[in-house]
């Protein structure tokens, strides 16, 4: 908290300050500024198209429940844009129940609709179930993130979406491309990117529209319109690696304002200068669900059984 007056309107007084803009704001600047943020954001990377219908993931945290209340702030200002808000259900006891809840609170507040898909339907259990039974080395969040991704998919289809909107924030981007970087997967480095689309078409836009967005003014934006996330931490939590990054980042901004932002910018350029070298993905429908994927049989057929030889005695 500040006692000095906002830097911006310099009215009220400052409830945030900003280091690596050497800026205090009050609640309403701050609020307004991260508005802004997203919608340069979303124009620069030309996210949207006035009639789209975004399916936007809602885990009932923090980061995908502020980012629904914002995109649902600007499409007021785009009458044929569309919003549908999409749970997955992952079947984790204790975890899943009380996010699932917040997000339909919110959903009904916002008069935005809300479809909730769980991997019982679609896989036929739950991550509980599966991971009693299952015979691979893989982390929980390993197959819970191929399920998750695909549950998202099959939702956002059924509601007849155009886009995907999911709420990566800043830190969340920078961790992925030095998380792949240090795995040594240059391939998925040059493929993360704020804007994920297939060339020809067949698979929906999935976009991060929160992407340049600090992780801390997510949670302060949501914070300061009184917003309730989820308080129960997932039992399968265990993603060691990007924990450290997140904690050798958060150091860093807070010795040397503003770093966050460049690492980002510039990991956007090596990226740009490493597409040449790296093929374009070439998605195409799993054989067995129809799915994008970039071999016959997509990840999630995979971790269910799923095998080529298996569809070829079964078809
Ligand atoms: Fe899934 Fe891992 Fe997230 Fe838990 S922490 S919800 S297992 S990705
Ligand atoms: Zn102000
Ligand atoms: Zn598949």
């Amino acid at each position: 908290m500040e006692s000095a007056l906002c830097s911006h309107c310099q009215r009220n007084q400052a409830f945030y300050r900003r280091q690596y803009e050497g800026v205090s704001l009050c609640k309403g600047c701050f609020k307004a500024s991260v508005e802004k943020k997203v919608r340069r954001t979303i124009g620069n990377w030309k996210m949207f198209a006035p009639d789209d219908h975004i399916a936007v993931a809602v885990s009932g945290g923090k980061d995908s429940v502020t980012m629904l209340m914002i995109l649902a702030r600007l499409s007021t200002r785009f009458p044929r844009t569309k919003i549908t808000a999409v749970t997955v259900d992952e079947g984790i006891a204790g975890y899943r129940e009380e996010a699932v809840e917040l997000a339909s609170n919110y959903c009904r507040e916002l008069g935005v609709r809300h479809e909730v898909i769980s991997f019982k339907e679609i896989y036929g259990h739950g991550l509980d179930d599966f991971l009693r039974e299952k015979r691979g080395r893989l982390t929980a969040c390993a197959y819970c993130g191929v399920f998750r991704r695909k549950a998202i998919n099959l939702a956002a289809r059924k509601v007849g979406a155009t886009k995907i909107a999911t709420a990566h924030n800043l830190d969340d981007m920078l961790q992925t491309y030095m998380l792949n970087l240090l795995e040594g997967a240059v391939d998925r480095f040059v493929r993360f990117s704020p804007v994920l689309q297939d060339p020809r078409g067949r698979f929906l836009t999935r976009v991060k529209p929160l992407c340049e967005i600090p992780e801390r003014e997510v949670a302060l934006y949501g914070f300061s319109e009184g917003l309730r996330f989820q308080s129960a931490s997932c039992p399968y939590m265990t993603e060691a690696l990007r924990n450290e990054l997140r904690s050798i980042f958060n150091r860093l901004e807070i010795a040397h304002p503003g770093v966050l932002f460049s690492s980002y910018k510039a990991m956007l350029k090596l990226r740009d200068l490493a597409k040449s070298g790296v093929p374009p993905s070439a998605l195409e429908s799993c054989q067995s669900c129809g799915e994008p994927t970039s071999s016959k049989i997509c990840e999630a057929c995979r971790m269910v059984g799923v095998t080529s030889e298996r569809l070829e005695v079964t078809v």
